[in-house]
């Protein structure tokens, strides 16, 4: 076997399906020299070479570790330079064909539904505006920008509005596509010289979705492109959905006018989840796995410790079930800490003296302003040497940074207030209670 096909399947492991058939397939060795160890290998076009260099290879690294040949250099040589274009190349007309006004092409997937999605404080309103773009679309939001950190729904959201819009009006044509597609599209026209038949087929569509936009960046012809593409359907009153994983105004090497044009519609982020959204999440993902109980102490556990995202989430849920399958055994708490030890560890959050201190004059009723004071009052002074004793505890911050984030005060005085909240719940079990109770609240 070729080097590059054993290097191929590695790579094959570590991408996803789509990026792999988009990326790599099309890639050919050219001519391999192992005294020099060196491999050159075929890319379509220039543009190809580029991204390939760009944003795989650690990944191509990675795989060639894998394979022990470190020491190996891989070339990617364009074949655009050389003039003549190859017609008979069949993978790269096929892609031509596309993009698709159907759903199976587009891989919509039909369990992206707005039924499916758990909705909590975080998501609730990019989630009431996605439900009416799919009923009312290009009416009321048009252009509908989502934004959010990785995992937090976004995709979900807009598979779920070409889901229900499917529904609703089956003639209508839908085009879902990443932003990534979207460029090696554009890409591929351009190396046939075909992009009138490329801006033909977005501009007959009536919704159109790009998403993780934000991988747009730094590529002027596609964004030139993306744009007159965006601007005809807006204009010609097509629903236009757009995600990233910043703002508009965040996205960073997007032209200007662009950005703008983005916000003119509505956008819409979507927060980090909190308790209750992922417990949400995992008792209705629990119930529909079919065959298997899984115990509300585990599922309070999870959602509890794996704040990342719902994706995180979704992975941990997944992982003790298939344990607790394979082993024949029924799901625990202890089975569940055990082999998710990783995960865990991981999503350990870290607490900040601030959080710490706006977390004990809630608890005491207190302003944030009387917790820092000077003021001696019992009932200001004991919270203060709380929040003082809970930070040396919680965080790694020593006693001169605790002093200082406590309105300046002498590490001598964080001291003694840890020795006497030590000493205290010894004896004082309502404080005991209290900080147990505090310290929990903090890490959830
Ligand atoms: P993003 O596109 O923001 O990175 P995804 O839409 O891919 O995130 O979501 C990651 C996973 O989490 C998906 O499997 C999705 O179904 C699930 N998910 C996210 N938010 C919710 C939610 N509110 N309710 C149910 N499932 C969710
Ligand atoms: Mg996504």
């Amino acid at each position: 076997m070729e080097v590059w096909e054993s290097v191929l399947s590695c790579i094959e492991k570590r991408v996803s399906h789509q990026n792999f058939d988009i990326w790599f397939k099309p890639t050919v060795l050219k001519r391999e020299d192992l005294g020099k160890k060196r491999l050159f290998v075929q890319v379509p076009n220039k543009h190809f070479k580029y991204w390939l260099a760009e944003n795989y290879s650690e990944v191509i690294q990675a795989s060639l570790a894998e394979l022990k040949l470190e020491d190996f250099r891989v070339s990617f040589v364009a074949d655009d330079d050389s003039g003549k274009q190859r017609v008979n190349d069949t993978r790269l007309a096929a892609a031509l064909q596309e993009p698709c006004p159907d759903a199976a092409q587009c891989r919509l997937n039909d369990k992206y539904t707005f039924s499916r999605f758990v909705v909590g404080f975080c998501n609730k309103f990019a989630h009431l505006a996605a439900v009416a773009v799919a009923e009312q679309p290009a009416k009321a939001y048009n252009p509908f920008f989502i934004y959010g950190a990785v995992g937090l729904g976004k995709t979900h959201l807009m598979h779920a509005i070409a889901n229900e819009l499917r529904r609703n009006f089956p003639e209508r044509k839908v085009v879902y596509l990443s932003a990534e597609r979207f460029m090696y599209q554009f890409i591929t026209a351009l190396r046939y010289k075909d992009t009138v038949a490329f801006k033909k087929q977005f501009r007959s569509v009536d919704l159109l979705m790009i998403d993780d936009v934000q991988f747009i960046g730094n590529k002027n012809t596609t964004q030139e492109e993306f744009f007159h593409t965006f601007n005809a359907l807006v204009d010609n009153r097509r629903q236009v959905v757009i995600s990233a994983d910043r703002s508009p105004t965040d996205l960073t090497g997007i032209e200007e006018r662009i950005i703008s044009r983005l916000g003119w519609g509505l956008v819409a982020d979507i927060y980090p989840t909190d308790y209750e959204l992922r417990l949400g999440i995992l008792q209705s993902k629990s119930e529909s796995i079919e065959g298997v109980t899984v115990p509300e102490d585990v599922l309070e556990f999870l959602a509890k410790r794996i704040t990342s995202n719902v994706r995180e989430l979704e992975g941990a849920l997944n992982r003790v079930v298939a344990y607790s399958t394979l082993a024949g055994r029924p799901i625990s708490l202890d089975m569940t800490q055990d082999i998710l030890q990783d995960l865990l560890r991981a999503n350990d959050r870290k607490v900040t003296i601030d959080e710490i201190q706006r977390q004990v004059a809630d608890y005491y009723n207190l302003r944030l302003a009387e917790l820092l004071s000077s003021r001696r009052a019992r009932n200001i002074a004991r919270p203060r040497q709380v929040a003082m004793y809970l930070s040396k505890q919680m965080t790694a911050r020593s006693l001169p940074e605790i002093g200082r984030k406590f309105g300046g005060r002498d590490h001598t005085t964080v001291m003694h207030a840890v020795r006497k909240v030590d000493d205290l719940r010894r004896t004082d079990s309502t404080l005991d209670e209290d900080i147990i109770r505090l310290a929990r609240l903090l890490d959830g």
